[in-house]
Protein backbone atom coordinates (compact mmCIF):
# COMPACT_ATOMS: atom_id res chain seq x y z
CA UNK A 1 0.00 0.00 0.00
CA UNK A 2 1.23 3.38 -1.28
CA UNK A 3 1.07 6.41 1.15
CA UNK A 4 1.30 9.96 0.35
CA UNK A 5 0.26 13.07 2.68
CA UNK A 6 -0.21 16.44 2.88
CA UNK A 7 2.15 18.57 5.58
CA UNK A 8 1.93 22.29 6.91
CA UNK A 9 1.67 23.79 10.38
CA UNK A 10 -1.87 23.87 10.50
CA UNK A 11 -2.81 21.57 8.43
CA UNK A 12 -6.51 21.14 9.65
CA UNK A 13 -8.13 23.87 6.92
CA UNK A 14 -5.93 21.64 4.17
CA UNK A 15 -8.39 20.57 1.07
CA UNK A 16 -6.02 18.25 -0.68
CA UNK A 17 -7.30 14.65 1.43
CA UNK A 18 -10.40 15.74 0.10
CA UNK A 19 -9.15 15.82 -3.37
CA UNK A 20 -6.73 12.77 -3.73
CA UNK A 21 -9.46 10.86 -1.29
CA UNK A 22 -11.90 11.77 -3.97
CA UNK A 23 -9.37 9.78 -7.30
CA UNK A 24 -8.10 7.28 -4.92
CA UNK A 25 -11.62 5.85 -4.34
CA UNK A 26 -12.53 6.57 -8.39
CA UNK A 27 -9.42 4.48 -9.18
CA UNK A 28 -9.93 2.29 -6.79
CA UNK A 29 -6.21 2.30 -5.40
CA UNK A 30 -5.24 0.94 -2.43
CA UNK A 31 -3.65 3.55 -1.14
CA UNK A 32 -4.16 6.92 1.40
CA UNK A 33 -3.45 10.57 1.73
CA UNK A 34 -3.75 12.21 5.33
CA UNK A 35 -3.03 15.43 6.82
CA UNK A 36 -0.11 15.53 8.52
CA UNK A 37 1.04 18.13 10.97
CA UNK A 38 4.65 19.19 10.27
CA UNK A 39 6.22 22.17 12.63
CA UNK A 40 8.86 23.99 11.12
CA UNK A 41 11.05 23.28 13.53
CA UNK A 42 11.03 19.33 12.34
CA UNK A 43 10.23 20.02 8.72
CA UNK A 44 13.84 19.71 6.90
CA UNK A 45 14.57 16.45 9.02
CA UNK A 46 11.17 14.60 8.19
CA UNK A 47 11.69 15.00 4.69
CA UNK A 48 14.34 13.90 4.72
CA UNK A 49 12.93 10.80 6.45
CA UNK A 50 10.04 10.20 4.22
CA UNK A 51 10.47 6.44 3.83
CA UNK A 52 10.38 5.73 7.18
CA UNK A 53 7.72 8.01 8.13
CA UNK A 54 5.73 5.61 5.58
CA UNK A 55 5.20 7.84 2.84
CA UNK A 56 5.95 7.89 -0.97
CA UNK A 57 5.82 11.12 -1.08
CA UNK A 58 3.73 14.41 0.67
CA UNK A 59 2.52 17.77 -0.80
CA UNK A 60 3.96 20.31 1.16
CA UNK A 61 2.13 23.91 2.32
CA UNK A 62 2.99 26.73 4.66
CA UNK A 63 4.71 27.31 6.48
CA UNK A 64 7.38 24.56 5.08
CA UNK A 65 7.79 25.01 1.01
CA UNK A 66 11.56 26.44 1.51
CA UNK A 67 12.44 23.59 4.28
CA UNK A 68 11.03 21.32 1.00
CA UNK A 69 13.18 22.92 -1.16
CA UNK A 70 16.31 22.50 0.75
CA UNK A 71 15.49 18.89 2.00
CA UNK A 72 15.03 18.22 -2.09
CA UNK A 73 17.80 16.04 -3.58
CA UNK A 74 16.14 16.67 -7.02
CA UNK A 75 14.96 20.05 -7.93
CA UNK A 76 12.99 19.90 -11.56
CA UNK A 77 12.57 23.72 -13.53
CA UNK A 78 9.49 25.01 -11.62
CA UNK A 79 10.85 24.55 -7.94
CA UNK A 80 14.04 26.26 -9.17
CA UNK A 81 12.55 29.16 -10.79
CA UNK A 82 9.85 29.50 -7.88
CA UNK A 83 12.39 28.50 -4.90
CA UNK A 84 9.56 26.64 -3.16
CA UNK A 85 8.74 22.89 -3.15
CA UNK A 86 4.84 22.43 -2.80
CA UNK A 87 5.19 18.39 -3.87
CA UNK A 88 7.85 15.40 -3.21
CA UNK A 89 8.31 12.33 -3.97
CA UNK A 90 10.89 9.66 -3.64
CA UNK A 91 11.90 8.02 -7.00
CA UNK A 92 12.77 4.74 -7.77
CA UNK A 93 15.98 4.75 -6.46
CA UNK A 94 14.83 6.38 -3.31
CA UNK A 95 15.85 10.07 -4.47
CA UNK A 96 13.72 12.79 -3.23
CA UNK A 97 12.58 14.72 -5.80
CA UNK A 98 10.64 18.58 -5.68
CA UNK A 99 8.59 20.35 -7.29
CA UNK A 100 6.40 23.01 -7.66
CA UNK A 101 3.43 22.46 -9.41
CA UNK A 102 1.16 25.55 -8.77
CA UNK A 103 2.51 26.70 -12.33
CA UNK A 104 1.16 23.63 -13.50
CA UNK A 105 -2.09 24.13 -11.64
CA UNK A 106 -2.63 27.44 -12.84
CA UNK A 107 -2.29 26.31 -16.78
CA UNK A 108 -4.37 23.42 -15.80
CA UNK A 109 -6.90 25.51 -14.90
CA UNK A 110 -7.07 27.94 -17.95
CA UNK A 111 -6.51 25.38 -20.35
CA UNK A 112 -9.39 23.33 -19.39
CA UNK A 113 -12.01 26.40 -18.57
CA UNK A 114 -10.99 28.66 -21.65
CA UNK A 115 -9.31 26.36 -24.50
CA UNK A 116 -6.59 29.06 -26.68
CA UNK A 117 -6.59 31.72 -23.95
CA UNK A 118 -3.00 32.03 -24.35
CA UNK A 119 -3.72 32.55 -28.03
CA UNK A 120 -4.46 36.45 -27.26
CA UNK A 121 -1.05 38.12 -26.78
CA UNK A 122 1.86 38.18 -25.05
CA UNK A 123 1.10 41.12 -22.61
CA UNK A 124 0.20 40.32 -19.31
CA UNK A 125 -0.55 41.87 -16.03
CA UNK A 126 0.11 39.94 -12.58
CA UNK A 127 -0.77 41.92 -9.45
CA UNK A 128 0.91 41.01 -6.15
CA UNK A 129 4.49 39.79 -5.90
CA UNK A 130 3.87 37.54 -2.95
CA UNK A 131 4.80 33.79 -3.14
CA UNK A 132 2.21 32.55 -5.60
CA UNK A 133 2.75 35.59 -8.13
CA UNK A 134 6.41 33.84 -8.71
CA UNK A 135 4.85 29.81 -10.10
CA UNK A 136 2.26 32.13 -11.89
CA UNK A 137 4.96 34.46 -13.58
CA UNK A 138 6.90 31.32 -13.95
CA UNK A 139 3.45 29.81 -15.58
CA UNK A 140 3.30 32.95 -17.87
CA UNK A 141 6.83 32.47 -19.28
CA UNK A 142 6.68 28.93 -19.67
CA UNK A 143 3.60 29.87 -22.41
CA UNK A 144 5.37 32.28 -23.89
CA UNK A 145 4.22 35.82 -22.57
CA UNK A 146 7.22 38.12 -23.42
CA UNK A 147 5.54 41.13 -21.02
CA UNK A 148 4.80 40.58 -17.72
CA UNK A 149 3.68 43.73 -15.87
CA UNK A 150 4.15 43.14 -12.40
CA UNK A 151 2.56 45.59 -10.26
CA UNK A 152 2.69 45.24 -6.44
CA UNK A 153 1.42 47.26 -3.14
CA UNK A 154 5.45 47.36 -2.27
CA UNK A 155 7.69 48.15 -5.64
CA UNK A 156 10.54 46.94 -4.52
CA UNK A 157 9.06 43.00 -4.10
CA UNK A 158 8.06 43.72 -7.77
CA UNK A 159 11.01 44.62 -8.67
CA UNK A 160 12.97 41.91 -6.76
CA UNK A 161 11.11 39.49 -8.56
CA UNK A 162 11.28 41.08 -12.09
CA UNK A 163 15.53 41.04 -11.33
CA UNK A 164 14.79 37.31 -10.79
CA UNK A 165 12.87 36.31 -13.99
CA UNK A 166 15.03 38.67 -16.43
CA UNK A 167 13.95 41.14 -19.14
CA UNK A 168 10.72 40.03 -20.38
CA UNK A 169 9.35 40.61 -16.48
CA UNK A 170 8.87 44.65 -15.58
CA UNK A 171 8.34 45.72 -12.34
CA UNK A 172 5.51 48.88 -12.23
CA UNK A 173 4.09 51.20 -10.12
CA UNK A 174 0.55 50.24 -8.74
CA UNK A 175 -0.16 54.33 -9.36
CA UNK A 176 0.36 53.29 -13.06
CA UNK A 177 -1.96 49.89 -13.40
CA UNK A 178 -4.52 51.55 -14.96
CA UNK A 179 -2.32 52.96 -18.15
CA UNK A 180 -0.37 49.75 -18.43
CA UNK A 181 -3.80 47.81 -18.26
CA UNK A 182 -4.97 49.36 -21.77
CA UNK A 183 -1.84 47.46 -23.19
CA UNK A 184 -2.65 44.01 -21.66
CA UNK A 185 -4.21 40.84 -23.11
CA UNK A 186 -4.33 39.12 -19.64
CA UNK A 187 -5.15 39.61 -16.27
CA UNK A 188 -4.49 37.63 -13.38
CA UNK A 189 -4.76 38.88 -9.07
CA UNK A 190 -2.65 36.70 -7.10
CA UNK A 191 -2.85 39.26 -4.24
CA UNK A 192 -4.86 38.66 -1.28
CA UNK A 193 -7.10 41.28 -1.58
CA UNK A 194 -10.54 39.83 -2.43
CA UNK A 195 -10.53 36.92 -0.36
CA UNK A 196 -12.96 36.35 1.81
CA UNK A 197 -11.88 38.38 5.32
CA UNK A 198 -9.63 40.68 3.52
CA UNK A 199 -10.12 43.79 1.60
CA UNK A 200 -11.80 44.25 -1.53
CA UNK A 201 -9.38 44.98 -4.79
CA UNK A 202 -10.41 47.75 -6.15
CA UNK A 203 -8.78 48.78 -9.85
CA UNK A 204 -10.21 50.53 -12.51
CA UNK A 205 -10.97 48.44 -15.43
CA UNK A 206 -12.26 51.04 -18.23
CA UNK A 207 -8.90 50.92 -20.07
CA UNK A 208 -8.96 46.74 -20.50
CA UNK A 209 -9.37 45.83 -23.66
CA UNK A 210 -12.72 43.66 -24.05
CA UNK A 211 -10.51 40.56 -25.62
CA UNK A 212 -8.63 40.20 -22.26
CA UNK A 213 -8.50 37.42 -20.20
CA UNK A 214 -9.05 37.92 -16.32
CA UNK A 215 -8.46 35.53 -14.17
CA UNK A 216 -8.08 35.59 -10.00
CA UNK A 217 -6.32 32.50 -7.91
CA UNK A 218 -8.53 33.46 -4.70
CA UNK A 219 -11.31 30.75 -4.87
CA UNK A 220 -12.94 32.03 -1.66
CA UNK A 221 -15.43 34.01 -2.41
CA UNK A 222 -15.41 31.86 -6.35
CA UNK A 223 -17.09 34.67 -8.05
CA UNK A 224 -14.48 37.86 -6.68
CA UNK A 225 -15.18 41.31 -7.47
CA UNK A 226 -12.53 41.34 -9.89
CA UNK A 227 -14.27 38.57 -11.92
CA UNK A 228 -17.83 39.81 -11.59
CA UNK A 229 -16.52 43.51 -12.47
CA UNK A 230 -14.71 41.56 -15.91
CA UNK A 231 -17.53 39.38 -16.72
CA UNK A 232 -20.11 42.35 -16.52
CA UNK A 233 -18.12 44.36 -19.02
CA UNK A 234 -17.23 41.33 -21.06
CA UNK A 235 -14.35 40.01 -20.37
CA UNK A 236 -13.59 36.22 -20.38
CA UNK A 237 -12.65 35.36 -16.91
CA UNK A 238 -11.64 32.26 -14.80
CA UNK A 239 -12.05 31.42 -10.99
CA UNK A 240 -9.29 30.36 -9.08
CA UNK A 241 -10.88 27.20 -7.77
CA UNK A 242 -9.33 25.09 -10.47
CA UNK A 243 -6.10 26.18 -9.98
CA UNK A 244 -6.59 24.26 -6.05
CA UNK A 245 -7.48 21.19 -8.06
CA UNK A 246 -5.15 21.00 -10.69
CA UNK A 247 -2.13 21.61 -8.70
CA UNK A 248 -3.00 18.43 -7.38
CA UNK A 249 -2.70 16.30 -10.55
CA UNK A 250 1.00 15.72 -11.02
CA UNK A 251 1.49 14.43 -7.30
CA UNK A 252 -0.94 11.79 -7.38
CA UNK A 253 0.67 10.89 -10.74
CA UNK A 254 3.65 10.31 -9.07
CA UNK A 255 2.48 8.48 -6.04
CA UNK A 256 -0.17 5.97 -7.09
CA UNK A 257 0.97 6.12 -10.82
CA UNK A 258 -2.46 7.24 -12.60
CA UNK A 259 -2.73 10.46 -13.81
CA UNK A 260 -5.82 11.76 -12.39
CA UNK A 261 -8.30 14.28 -14.02
CA UNK A 262 -10.23 17.54 -12.43
CA UNK A 263 -13.71 16.18 -13.02
CA UNK A 264 -17.48 18.70 -12.48
CA UNK A 265 -18.08 15.93 -10.04
CA UNK A 266 -14.47 16.59 -8.35
CA UNK A 267 -15.09 20.29 -8.14
CA UNK A 268 -18.59 20.22 -6.78
CA UNK A 269 -17.49 17.95 -4.46
CA UNK A 270 -14.99 20.60 -2.96
CA UNK A 271 -17.53 23.51 -3.61
CA UNK A 272 -19.71 21.89 -1.12
CA UNK A 273 -17.24 20.98 1.60
CA UNK A 274 -16.08 24.89 1.42
CA UNK A 275 -19.59 26.11 1.90
CA UNK A 276 -19.34 27.72 -1.71
CA UNK A 277 -22.26 26.57 -3.35
P1 LIG B 1 1.55 36.29 0.17
O1 LIG B 1 2.87 35.67 -0.15
O2 LIG B 1 1.25 36.65 1.57
O3 LIG B 1 1.39 37.60 -0.78
C1 LIG B 1 0.30 38.47 -0.60
C2 LIG B 1 0.25 39.48 -1.73
O4 LIG B 1 -0.93 40.28 -1.56
C3 LIG B 1 1.42 40.46 -1.78
O5 LIG B 1 1.67 40.84 -3.10
C4 LIG B 1 0.88 41.63 -0.95
O6 LIG B 1 1.50 42.88 -1.24
C5 LIG B 1 -0.56 41.66 -1.42
N1 LIG B 1 -1.43 42.31 -0.44
C6 LIG B 1 -1.85 41.80 0.75
N2 LIG B 1 -2.63 42.69 1.39
C7 LIG B 1 -2.69 43.79 0.60
C8 LIG B 1 -3.34 45.07 0.73
N3 LIG B 1 -4.09 45.37 1.80
N4 LIG B 1 -3.19 45.95 -0.29
C9 LIG B 1 -2.44 45.66 -1.38
N5 LIG B 1 -1.79 44.48 -1.54
C10 LIG B 1 -1.92 43.56 -0.56
O7 LIG B 1 0.35 35.32 -0.26
P2 LIG B 1 0.36 34.20 -1.43
O8 LIG B 1 0.80 32.91 -0.85
O9 LIG B 1 1.08 34.74 -2.61
O10 LIG B 1 -1.22 34.04 -1.72
C11 LIG B 1 -1.97 35.11 -2.29
C12 LIG B 1 -3.41 34.66 -2.52
O11 LIG B 1 -3.44 33.61 -3.48
C13 LIG B 1 -4.12 34.09 -1.28
O12 LIG B 1 -5.43 34.60 -1.27
C14 LIG B 1 -4.13 32.61 -1.51
O13 LIG B 1 -5.24 31.98 -0.91
C15 LIG B 1 -4.24 32.53 -3.02
N6 LIG B 1 -3.70 31.28 -3.58
C16 LIG B 1 -4.52 30.51 -4.34
C17 LIG B 1 -4.03 29.33 -4.89
C18 LIG B 1 -4.93 28.46 -5.71
O14 LIG B 1 -4.66 27.28 -5.85
N7 LIG B 1 -5.97 29.02 -6.32
C19 LIG B 1 -2.70 28.95 -4.67
C20 LIG B 1 -1.88 29.79 -3.90
C21 LIG B 1 -2.39 30.95 -3.34
P3 LIG B 1 2.83 43.36 -0.44
O15 LIG B 1 3.97 42.62 -1.07
O16 LIG B 1 2.89 44.81 -0.66
O17 LIG B 1 2.62 42.95 1.00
Amino acid sequence: MRNAAVTGHPIGHSKSPLIHGYWLKQHGIEGSYIAQDVPPETAESFYSALAEHGLVGCNVTIPNKEHAYKSAEKLDDAAKMIGAVNTLWLDDEGVLNGSNTDGLGFLGNLDQMLPNWDNNGNKAVVLGAGGASRAIIWALLSRGYTEVYIANRTLEKAQKLADQFGPNTIAIEWDSLGEKLGEADFLVNTTSLGMSGQPELNIDLDNLSKSAVVTDIVYSPLQTKLLRDAAQRGNSTVDGLGMLLHQAVPGFEKWFGVRPEVTDELREMILREMGLT
